[in-house]
């Protein structure tokens, strides 16, 4: 006696975190509010680039990009761009898409929507001082949404929150093969999530994501796929 009523607790508890953490992780899941997670069109992917600017990284994937005339959308760090301006101002002026990342990369599932929407407006502040433009797009740190962030975002009523149906994990040092294998799976209408960036460290190493574009980039291109900012996909 006792024992089932605690049980049955325990497991009601356990389904509704179990639905929580797949809300607010799995980059298909609805459940906190509409998110974009593909092209729309089977001829076209979208490349986009996390946890930047990095001066370590960025100007040669810039320059990567442009060998290919490919068009990407980079959700920057507020505080990488308040330390790299004149980095996030090149990204912009070569005719890529600036998204929102926050100021300081926090996982939004677990803080208020007050802490959230400054979060947001800080990174919008960096963006707008550096590149004077205004961010339609949001990615939320690790992909993290709580119930709470769609409804900020629409309050605030500016971006868009912006998943990925394929991910590169490359966001960690490592040879460019084990990135390149993963990439495999892109296929037409695919949002790609790669990093140019690292959300711990301002100069962090991403040069296993540029390997991996320059073996891929001429192999999408050969295979008719054009390549998307998310201002082009609406
Ligand atoms: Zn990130």
């Amino acid at each position: 006696m006792g024992m089932l009523p605690a049980l049955a607790a325990a497991g009601g508890a356990c389904a509704v975190g179990g639905t929580l953490s797949w809300g607010a992780v799995a980059p298909s899941s609805q459940l906190f509010g509409p998110t974009i997670r593909r092209t729309g069109d089977a001829s076209a992917i979208a490349l986009t680039f996390d946890d930047g600017p990095n001066p370590a990284v960025t100007p040669a994937l810039l320059a990567l990009l442009e060998r290919y005339n490919a068009k990407a959308t980079f959700f920057l760090i507020g505080r990488h761009v308040r330390a790299f301006p004149a980095l996030a101002k090149e990204i912009a002026a070569r005719g890529h898409v600036i998204g929102n990342h926050t100021e300081t990369h926090p996982r939004l599932a677990f803080l208020p929507p007050a802490k959230i929407a400054d979060e947001l407006s800080r990174c919008d502040d960096a963006i707008a001082a550096a590149t004077g433009k205004k961010s339609r797009w949001m990615r939320p740190p690790f992909g993290f949404r709580g119930p709470q962030l769609g409804s900020v975002v629409r309050k605030r009523g500016s971006a868009s929150v912006v998943m990925w149906s394929v991910w590169a994990r490359d966001w960690k040092p490592q040879p460019p093969e084990p990135v390149i294998q993963r990439l495999r799976r892109v296929s037409g209408g695919d949002i790609v999530l790669l990093h140019d960036g690292d959300h711990r460290v301002l100069e962090g190493d991403r040069r296993h994501t540029v390997a991996a574009l320059e073996h891929w980039l001429p192999r999408w291109k050969d295979a008719g796929l054009r390549f998307v900012t998310l201002d082009e996909i609406e």
